[in-house]
């Protein structure tokens, strides 16, 4: 059976390429980055030829401000707990949004449970962040800022550019996850006037369990660990030379393709979207319907659970995910789409599918095939949909 991936937003394969240059540093050159001898030489050459091409994608000029680490989770964790320690003196309060990835939505908790505020601003029906709320919160103990830049289920773009001028214009420092950002639209750290941002390797076509982290020069910090001098001890561990060669790889690749790849991801994305709103009733799309990720289109399916189609899709071969996770068990519902307001019973309904760059036009003709009479069948055994319309 043909099997079709469209999950990139939660990982996407290896590029061929990426793996290539990635497979020397587990063979001959294995050595540790810090030794002085020749093996460790070509370790360090990988590792700092790596951090140049992420400072260049980013548009900054200083290898000192990129910090390696082991993917967007501990990016994320670095920045918020990083900062909200290193600035603790100086205040108490934390901003960030109600539709955060749990890399930034759970550290904000933790930090609560030390006796730091966090304001978690309101998003509107696109999931688009309240300036005038973000105004409104800002105090004089406040100390971050943390907005994402693109939200992984429904692939809203937020103003970063807006709201770091509010911020900024507060002296307040600014850091926003740009996981699902990178690659898909441009990401450059002084136009956006972010202080921190984070990046990982797996959802660019890199390999999984390496990130990175960009702290603008002079912004503090207080690592999470303690070891090493590795990475100016804002990192320590001995490096994953592997995995960020791979990571450099990855980012290298997805900068030179950004001007045409975003293109034919929206095209096929577009063509996804049509094709389901001229076969299938009762759908609605969530997420911004322009200032959205060019791979992303979460739909919901009235009337229905997505656990239930997305095990149908994936008989049919199409791998795509659900909005809402599934907790042990119990199906508890997206904090993204109920902060976005989206009814329950429709969010309970929802699919996310994320596209990438090995999808073809052939590929989306046959979901768009296989999904309509899923969705009839499921629905036929729906007592909410016989409830409301009365017909199959
Ligand atoms: C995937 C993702 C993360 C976590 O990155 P990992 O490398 O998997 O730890 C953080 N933020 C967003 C928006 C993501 O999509």
């Amino acid at each position: 059976m043909k099997r079709i991936y469209l999950d990139h937003n939660a990982t996407t394969p290896v590029d061929p390429e990426v793996l290539e240059a990635m497979l020397p540093f587990y063979k001959e050159s294995f050595g540790n980055a810090s030794s002085v001898h020749e093996f460790g030489r070509t370790a360090r050459m990988g590792v700092e030829d790596a951090r140049e091409i992420v400072y260049k994608f980013l548009g900054t000029h200083d290898s000192q401000e990129i910090v390696f680490t082991s993917g967007g989770t501990e990016s994320d964790n670095l920045a918020v707990k990083g900062v909200a320690h290193a600035l603790k003196s100086k205040g108490n309060h934390i901003i960030t949004s109600s539709i955060e990835h749990h890399a930034v939505f759970n550290p904000c908790k933790f930090l609560e449970g030390e006796g730091f505020k966090v304001t978690y601003l309101p998003v509107d029906e696109f999931g688009v962040v309240d300036l005038n709320a973000l105004k409104d919160a800002v105090t004089d103990k406040t100390i971050l800022v943390s907005i994402m830049m693109a939200n992984n289920e429904v692939g809203t773009i937020e103003p970063i550019e807006e709201i770091s001028k509010i911020v900024k214009s507060k002296g307040i420092v600014f850091h926003t996850d740009a996981v699902q950002g990178v690659g898909k639209i441009p990401v450059n750290v002084d136009k956006l006037g972010v202080d921190l941002l984070s990046l990982s390797g797996h959802k660019i076509y890199g390999p999984k369990g390496i990130g990175a982290l960009y702290i603008r020069r002079g912004v503090k910090l207080t690592p999470i660990l303690q070891g090493g001098h590795h990475e100016r001890k804002r990192r320590p561990g001995t490096e994953n030379v592997p995995g960020i060669v791979g990571l450099g790889k990855a980012v290298e690749l997805v900068g030179k393709n950004l001007k045409k790849e975003p293109e034919k991801l929206k095209r096929l994305r577009d063509r996804l979207h049509y094709g389901i709103e001229k076969t299938i009733k009762f759908t609605k799309l969530n997420g911004h319907p322009t200032k959205r990720l060019p791979n992303t289109l979460n739909i919901s399916f009235e009337y229905l659970e997505g656990e239930s189609i997305l095990l149908n899709l994936d008989m049919e071969g199409v791998a795509a995910s659900t909005g809402s996770a599934c907790t042990s068990g119990s199906l508890e519902t997206s904090h993204v789409l109920i902060s976005m307001h989206v009814d329950t019973a429709i969010a309970q309904g929802s699919i996310r599918f994320s596209l990438g760059k090995e999808n073809t036009e052939e590929e989306i003709d046959y979901v768009i095939k296989v999904l309509p009479p899923i969705i009839e069948r499921l629905r036929k055994m729906s007592p909410l949909y016989h409830g409301k319309q009365g017909v199959n």
